[in-house]
């Protein structure tokens, strides 16, 4: 199924899954389009990203209690794999 598109392995996006926010690293993404033009088209893409999910194991507390320091923390990485489509992301 599908073809794949490109490694960037090294990215982190943060996206939606089950209207849950969730993270992970991209592996790679996966065009599933049904088109099957060979030039640069207009078609309808569906492009799924399969990404590594990443568990934030610590967050950095600020002087106001319960409330942490945003977008900075440890993550380690698990075995979960999800596959999302690539406009459920909305960091890269
Ligand atoms: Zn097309």
């Amino acid at each position: 199924m599908g073809r794949y598109v490109k490694c960037r392995d090294s990215s982190t996006a943060e996206f939606t899954f089950n209207d849950k926010l969730e993270r992970g690293s991209i592996q790679y993404f996966i065009d599933v389009s049904s088109c099957s033009c060979k030039c640069k088209c207009d078609c309808e893409k569906l492009i799924l990203a399969v990404i590594k999910k990443l568990s934030p194991i610590k967050y950095f507390q600020t002087l106001v209690e319960n409330i942490f320091v945003p977008n900075s923390f440890v993550v380690e990485e698990t075995n979960d794999i999800l596959v999302v489509p690539r406009k459920a992301l909305f960091s890269v």
